[in-house]
C-alpha cells in the first residue's frame, strides 16, 4: 500500500498515529524512510547503490508500551495497512524491509529491564533492547544470557528470536529459543496475549512456539523472560589442525557424546582456514582448523579438557595450543566485520543449514559441487559451528566477484545461486535454515521444503491474521 501524501486518507491516519504514539513516535521523513528501507539483506543495499526502486514505509512509528503496540494494530485492522516490526535491521533475509509499504514498527524504545530475579536466574525485559545493552546491565549483577552473536552490538533481543538466533557459545547454553522463559506477545488483532509463566508444563501446547521463528508474521514480541546463567569461573580455549574434514567432524561428534559439554566447537574448512582464519588469526597453515572450549569451574574444566584432547589425537589432530584457541576468541565477531566481511560490488550469501551427523558431511560436499559445477565465478567456503547432541550447523557462503551491473540481472543471478543451493541441502536431507532465518529472501522454498505440512502453517496465519497486515510477503505466507 502506497499513501498519496496530498489525500485525506494519508492525513487521517497520520493523525491517528500521532493521536496513539505522539508527534515524537511517528516520523514520515526522507531520512528515516531511507534509512528504514535496508537492513542487512545483500539486494535490499544493491538496490539502493544502483538507484532501484526502494522498498520504504509511509509511516514509521516507535512505540514505548504494549498498549501503543496493540492500538497501532488495531488502527491497521481497521484500514488494512500493512505493519512491519523492525528490531535492529540486523536481519540478512529482508524480514524487517517493508515490501508492501505502510508502516514500520521500529521496537528500539521498548527497552527497558522489567525484573532481575537472581533467585529464579530470569530477566524479564521489553523486546526492543539490544543484545549488548541487555549484557551489559546484567555483567554488573555477575549474570549472562551466554548468547553472543556476532550482531551483539546491533540485533534486539524480539529480533533474535523472531529467527531464532544463534551465539558462539550455543553448544554450551543453546540457542535464543531456548533461553525464552514466557513472554507477552501483541497479536496481529490488537489483542495483548501472555503465555504461561513457565515453559516446561503438560497444559497442552506451549504458546511460546507459535511466535519464536515467527519472524513477526504471527504476533509482535512486546516483552520476555529470559533465563539467565552465572558467569564462569574460566573459559578455556584450544586449537587443533586436523588433515580432512571427516576426521575434523568425527571429533565434534565425538565430543558431544562423550558429554564433555562444550561451549564452543567451530571447524572450518579448507577454504576458511587458508583465506580467514590466516587474515584473521594469522595461522599460516593447510587444513582444517578447529577450536573448541569448556567453561565453568576451574577443577571441572580441567577435566573436560584432558578428556577432549585424548579424542583430538586419537582422531589425527595436531595440537596448535591454547593460544591459537585464545587468539580465536578475542577476534571472534571480527570474522563478520570490515575489512573480512564480504560488501558489495560482490555478491555473498549465508547458507546456514543444520543437519543430523549422518547428513552433514554429505550436506557440504552437494552445496559445494552445485556451487562449483554452476558458477564457475563463485566461491564456496563455510564452517560448522552450532552442534547439538544428533547433529551439528553448517555455515556455508557463496561469494561472487563481479555479479552483473544491471540489478534486476544481478538479482535473477543471486536467487538462482540461492535455489540451486538450496535445493542441494534440501535433497540431502538438510532444511533450510540455522539461524539468519527465512524473511522475504528464501520465502518462495518454504513450500518445496514443509511439502503438505506447510498448509498448517498458512493456516496459523490465516486465523490469527484475517487481514493479513502483519509483515506480510514474508516466509513464504503470501501478499
Ligand atoms: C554483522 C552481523 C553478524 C551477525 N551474526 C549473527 C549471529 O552470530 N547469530 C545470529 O543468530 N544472527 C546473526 N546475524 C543476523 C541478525 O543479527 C539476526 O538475524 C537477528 O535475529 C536480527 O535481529 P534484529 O533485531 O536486527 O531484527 P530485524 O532485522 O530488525 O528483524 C528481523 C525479523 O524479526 C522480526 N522482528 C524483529 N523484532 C521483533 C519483535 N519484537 N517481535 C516480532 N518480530 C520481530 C522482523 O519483523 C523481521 O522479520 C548477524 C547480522 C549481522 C549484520
Amino acid at each position: 500500500m502506497r499513501f498519496d501524501e496530498d489525500t485525506y486518507m494519508y492525513h487521517m491516519i497520520l493523525h491517528e498515529l500521532q493521536d496513539i504514539l505522539g508527534d515524537q513516535g511517528v516520523s514520515t521523513s526522507e531520512s528515516d524512510r531511507v534509512a528504514y528501507s535496508v537492513d542487512y539483506y545483500w539486494v535490499s543495499e544493491l538496490w539502493h547503490e544502483r538507484g532501484s526502486k526502494r522498498l520504504d514505509a509511509d509511516f514509521i512509528v516507535f512505540p514505548e508500551n504494549s498498549g501503543q503496540v496493540s492500538r497501532v494494530m488495531t488502527l491497521a485492522n481497521e484500514y488494512r495497512i500493512p505493519v512491519t516490526v523492525w528490531g535492529g535491521g540486523g536481519g540478512s533475509q529482508g524480514g524487517a524491509l517493508p515490501v508492501c509499504n505502510g508502516i514500520v514498527m521500529d521496537m528500539k524504545k521498548m527497552n527497558k529491564i522489567i525484573d532481575l530475579d537472581t533467585v529464579s536466574m530470569t530477566v524479564e525485559v521489553q523486546a526492543g533492547i539490544i543484545m549488548q545493552h541487555l549484557e551489559w546491565e546484567l555483567e554488573k549483577n555477575g549474570v549472562s544470557t551466554m548468547h553472543f552473536p556476532a550482531s551483539i552490538y546491533c540485533s534486539t533481543v524480539g529480533g533474535f528470536i523472531a529467527h531464532r538466533g544463534t551465539g558462539v557459545l550455543s553448544t554450551k547454553y543453546g540457542k535464543m529459543e531456548d533461553m525464552v522463559v514466557s513472554m507477552e506477545v501483541v497479536l496481529p488483532s490488537g489483542e495483548i496475549i501472555r503465555t504461561l509463566k513457565v515453559p516446561k508444563t503438560a497444559s497442552g501446547i506451549d504458546l511460546n512456539w507459535f511466535f519464536i521463528g515467527s519472524e513477526g508474521t504471527l504476533g509482535i514480541i512486546t516483552e520476555v523472560k529470559l533465563v539467565v546463567r552465572k558467569i564462569p569461573e574460566v573459559r578455556k580455549f584450544q586449537a587443533f589442525l586436523f588433515k580432512n574434514l571427516k576426521s575434523g567432524l568425527e571429533t565434534g561428534r565425538r565430543l558431544m557424546h562423550e558429554d564433555l559439554i562444550p561451549s564452543v566447537i567451530r571447524l572450518y574448512d579448507e577454504a576458511e582456514t587458508k583465506s580467514l582464519i590466516k587474515r584473521v588469526l594469522g595461522i599460516d597453515r593447510e587444513g582444517f582448523y578447529l577450536v573448541y572450549a569448556f567453561e565453568g569451574k576451574e577443577k571441572i574444566v580441567g577435566l573436560q579438557h584432558k578428556y577432549a584432547k585424548e579424542i583430538m589425537s586419537g582422531l589425527g589432530g595436531e595440537d596448535l595450543g591454547t593460544e591459537m584457541g585464545e587468539e580465536w576468541w578475542l577476534n571472534r565477531y571480527k570474522f563478520f566485520f570490515p575489512p573480512y566481511a564480504f560488501s558489495l560490488p560482490q555478491a555473498f550469501g549465508t547458507c546456514d543449514t543444520v543437519a543430523t551427523y549422518s547428513d552433514i558431511e554429505k550436506i557440504y560436499f552437494a552445496m559445494k559441487k552445485t556451487v562449483e559445477d554452476n558458477y564457475p565465478k563463485a566461491k564456496f567456503i563455510g564452517h560448522f559451528s552450532h552442534w547439538f547432541l544428533w547433529g551439528c550447523m553448517l555455515y556455508a557462503r557463496f561469494i561472487v566477484e563481479n555479479p552483473p551491473q544491471d540489478p534486476g540481472k544481478a538479482l535473477h543471478m543471486y536467487n538462482s545461486i540461492w535455489d540451486d543451493i538450496l535445493r542441494a541441502v534440501l535433497a540431502n536431507d538438510g532444511v533450510l535454515n540455522e539461524h539468519h532465518g527465512i524473511g522475504i529472501k528464501i520465502g518462495r522454498l518454504m513450500k518445496e521444503q514443509y511439502k503438505n505440512s506447510f498448509r498448517l502453517i498458512k493456516d496459523l496465519k490465516k486465523q490469527l491474521d484475517c487481514n493479513n497486515v502483519l509483515n506480510p510477503g514474508k516466509m513464504g505466507l503470501g501478499f
